[in-house]
């Protein structure tokens, strides 16, 4: 459904009065413009008072983003389901609380020393000013919530782009941030957007003088369109992870930990298992186990057929079955499955279309491979050098190492659902925003700012 710009402000004031009725929010609609420039020169003045507080008055708004991100998750769940008709609520809740707690504040700015007989340098990290944000629809207000927290607490303030498909939901959390700001004596518009956000709105903010660097997040057009900016792109792109599983894993667990990852949020995460390789040895157990033991509703050549056609369309994926749930997808080729399905599965060559392509669905198709290297090819492959995230079972650690190097992904699970890479489970912090193929990886607080060598010439140094 097309959203124009009045629908855009009713919703967000129903949504607002909803808040305000449990008590979540005071006010309404701070940081967002009809204009991409106003949106710009907002978030510059905010970044001049930003500019000036100390880091601890950072971290207080941030501190702010985190309780009020708590407050708000089931809110914010709904509202991207409803909005987009993508994901589930339940994990979207588990999403928001997430960040809310292990997305890096202001003590991942850290500072590099020198210092000997000819005084002392310092590699401080400093803020840009304002950063361009553009973000997907997959995790919105995960992102905008999430680069928020580390644009701010790096000294930045943040323009999003979202994705028009769930503007709204991007916009209430752009409110949430600045009101977390105001509350907490920071300035207005720290978090600045559009009503309507377009590829034109997102050329200006690309083009914009004072944008010093571009964060985007999504498919390989907008990263390749930042990159091309003439800016400082950070390219946070698509990726296709494989789940490996050799001879050596735990089998069991292998399938319990595959498909738990990839039905996750209806297989939204970027990172999430979109395709299983298996050595032959083991690959009809784990099958087995996926189908007894795990939800997974095996499907025939027809049906995969079928389903091809529905998923896929001659322009490319069919949105409207992108994180939808297994049940869904499977009405939408004629079959009624029980309750506990949770996720499609069959076996297939790696070219297959359903195991080859990039879906954002709980499909997992299964290639099986004669033996470790085979397997190793295969995934590879699979990957298309999107260099973006990959998964191993094995407990053979020169089979995990070979992988490793081999794949050369920014994220590798081994022996876990791909969601411990988010700190789900897992060590680490964590991020929506992950810099495959610019190369920062997990991007946190430190990307977000630029180093800069203080340099005291033969003094300061007391040793
Ligand atoms: P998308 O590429 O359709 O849209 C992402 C954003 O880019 C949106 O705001 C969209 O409006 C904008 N956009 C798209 N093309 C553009 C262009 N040419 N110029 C300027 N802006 C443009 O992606 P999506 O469907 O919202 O999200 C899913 C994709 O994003 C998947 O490929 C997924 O892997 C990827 N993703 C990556 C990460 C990561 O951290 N690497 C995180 C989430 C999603």
């Amino acid at each position: 459904m097309p959203v124009n710009e009045s629908m855009v402000q009713d919703i967000v004031k129903e949504v607002v009065a909803r808040m305000q009725l449990s008590g979540t929010a005071q006010s309404a609609q701070h940081g967002v413009f009809n204009d991409m420039n106003q949106a710009i020169e907002a978030a510059k003045e905010a970044e001049k008072t930003v500019r000036r507080m100390t880091m601890d008055q950072r971290e207080q708004i941030v501190s702010n983003i985190r309780k009020k991100t708590h407050e708000a998750a089931e809110i914010l769940a709904r509202m991207g389901v409803e909005e987009t008709g993508m994901g589930n609520v339940g994990d979207k809740i588990l999403k928001h609380h997430l960040l809310a707690d292990k997305t890096p504040g202001t003590e991942d700015i850290t500072t590099t020393a020198w210092s000997g007989d000819r005084g002392l340098t310092l590699i401080e990290m400093g803020p840009f000013g304002v950063i361009g944000a553009i973000t997907p629809c997959t995790n919105p207000s995960e992102t905008v919530l999430c680069n928020s927290i580390g644009m701010i607490a790096a000294g930045n303030t943040v323009v999003f782009n979202p994705h028009p498909q769930a503007i709204r939901t991007s916009i209430f959390a752009i409110n949430l941030v600045n009101e977390a700001s105001l509350e907490a004596g920071g300035p207005d518009n720290v978090a600045c957007t559009v009503f309507k956000p377009t590829l034109e709105t997102s050329n200006i903010m690309m083009k914009h003088k004072d944008i010093p660097l571009i964060a985007a997040t999504g498919g390989p057009g907008v990263v390749t369109a930042v990159l091309s900016s003439g800016k400082r792109g950070i390219g946070a792109g698509a990726g296709n992870p494989p789940a490996l599983v050799d001879e050596t894993a735990d089998i069991r667990k292998a399938a319990a930990d595959i498909v738990n990852g990839c039905t996750f949020d209806n297989n939204l995460p970027c990172i999430a298992e979109k395709e299983i390789v298996a050595v032959d040895s083991i690959a009809d157990e784990l099958m087995n186990y996926m189908i007894s033991e795990q939800g997974c509703y095996l499907i025939s050549k027809e049906e995969q057929d079928k389903l091809t056609a529905t998923v896929l369309t001659p322009k490319g994926l069919n949105r409207k079955c992108v994180g939808r749930d297994a049940r869904t997808l499977l009405s939408m080729i004629g079959i009624q499955a029980p309750e506990n399905i949770r996720c499609i599965v069959f076996e297939g060559e790696k070219e297959h279309p359903l195991i080859s392509e990039e879906l954002m669905m709980p499909i997992l198709g299964l290639v099986r491979a004669k033996d470790f290297d085979d397997a190793v090819e295969k995934a590879v492959w699979l990957e298309h050098g999107n260099r973006h995230s990959a998964h191993i079972h094995s407990k053979n650690i020169d089979n995990i190492t070979k992988y490793a190097r081999a794949i050369d992904t920014a994220i590798l699970v081994k022996n876990a659902p791909s969601y411990a890479a988010l700190g789900f489970g897992g060590e680490g912090f964590c991020t929506f925003t992950i810099a495959s193929r610019t190369g920062e990886g997990l991007t946190s607080t430190s990307t977000f700012t630029k180093r800069r060598r203080c340099v005291m010439s033969d003094s300061l140094c007391i040793r």
